[in-house]
């Protein structure tokens, strides 16, 4: 569809044309136009106009005093009135008038005077369709303002989500899937503090495959994987299972690769005793699975150890929770391995 600033000047004409003879006086073309209620006349004749009187001529008229109203309109018109073909449009008749300072425009068609266009008008209409376009573009606006909200919101949770698998991934061993050192260890730090605030115990269980480095030499590295990446099935279903919540015992466990073929386990809200039957169980599980291979290892079967020590009743601080879960362990490996031992029992063995 064409903008109507594109379109003929015609549609927004007067057709009803009042036509004053040249020898009218001032007085009977005001009478005129103010009983017509217009605001121009055309002097002459449709076919041969030859001036165009308007309200603007009445007013300089009636400031000159009240004689001039008998004065004839055709020795004050204005000779060779700017006239427009019917075919000129909207946006070319606004500029002429605003160039020529006229407010009347007389259409011809067919060498003939069809109408009069009033520049108030045209201006009104085009305030109107300035109006339009004002709204219509802050319409659109909006709507692109929404759509860029969305956007951004969309944009936001892809950051968002990238940013979580990325932190996921640096926290997660890539064998196992489990947690990774650098996780435990953050955890660990938040879990101490957490017991020192709300005085409950953090246990802690570390793992370690027996005779390993015979399984690897062996079967070859590849199946010794394979092994490592079954254990980490094993924690992680077993941190899962029902059989282990049941126990009553909280179940917001951490279970974590520690590195190599160690293993670690952070058991919050529990004392030594209580991670003591989770190592045992955990230790149960991974003897009872069937792995490739396990009838060559040393004890004809694979086995893990481990080692449980408690915050705050045997370790005093981080580091010794981790050292004397440690120590646990190598006790256990000391007294032939496949067995679960406790920090205590290593102190007091040394004893
Ligand atoms: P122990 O019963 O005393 O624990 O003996 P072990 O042989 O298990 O212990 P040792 O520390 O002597 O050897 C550990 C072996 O674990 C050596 C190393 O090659 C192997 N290992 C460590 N990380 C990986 C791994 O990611 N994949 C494989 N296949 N082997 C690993
Ligand atoms: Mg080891
Ligand atoms: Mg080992």
């Amino acid at each position: 569809m064409k903008a109507i600033t594109e379109m003929p000047i015609g549609r927004w004409m007067v057709t009803e044309v009042f036509i004053l003879s040249k020898d009218a006086t001032v007085h009977e073309a005001v009478s005129l136009m103010s009983e017509k209620r217009v605001s121009s006349a055309l002097i002459g004749s449709k076919e041969k106009p030859l001036g165009i009187f308007t309200e603007r001529d009445a007013v300089r008229f009636v400031a000159k005093g009240k004689s001039a109203i008998d004065e004839k309109i055709k020795d004050h018109m204005t000779s060779g009135i700017i006239s427009v073909d019917e075919k000129m449009t909207f946006e070319e008749g606004i500029h002429l008038m605003i160039e020529k300072k006229i407010r009347h425009l007389p259409v011809i068609s067919k060498n003939k005077v069809v109408g009069i266009v009033s520049g108030n008008d045209l201006m009104k209409l085009r305030y109107e369709l300035l109006a339009e376009v004002f709204h219509n573009t802050r319409r659109e606006l909006d709507k692109t303002i929404k759509l860029l909200k969305k956007d951004s919101n969309q944009r936001m949770k892809t950051i968002l989500h990238e940013f979580e698998k990325m932190q996921t991934q640096a926290f997660t061993d890539s064998m196992t899937s489990l947690y990774n050192r650098r996780y435990f260890e953050n955890r660990l730090s938040e879990e101490i503090h957490r017991s020192d605030r709300y005085g409950y115990p953090v246990s802690l269980i570390f793992l370690d495959v027996d005779d390993f480095k015979y399984y690897n030499d062996k079967n070859g590295h590849q199946k010794g994987d394979y092994v490592l990446e079954g254990i980490g099935k094993i924690l992680k279903q077993f941190n899962e299972s029902e059989e282990h919540h049941n126990e009553k015992l909280r179940r917001s466990d951490i279970v974590a690769r520690y590195g190599g073929e160690e293993f670690v386990v952070i058991l919050p809200y529990t004392d030594y005793k209580e991670a003591l039957a989770v190592a045992e169980r955990i230790r149960k599980k991974i003897k009872e699975r069937v792995f490739e291979f396990e009838k060559e290892q040393p004890q004809g079967d694979l086995t893990i150890s481990a080692g449980v020590a408690s915050y705050p009743d045997m370790a005093k601080t981080e580091k010794e929770l981790v050292a004397f879960s440690d120590k646990a362990l190598y006790l256990a490996k000391k007294q032939g391995k496949n067995q679960v031992c406790c920090y205590l029992t290593a102190v007091n063995s040394k004893k």
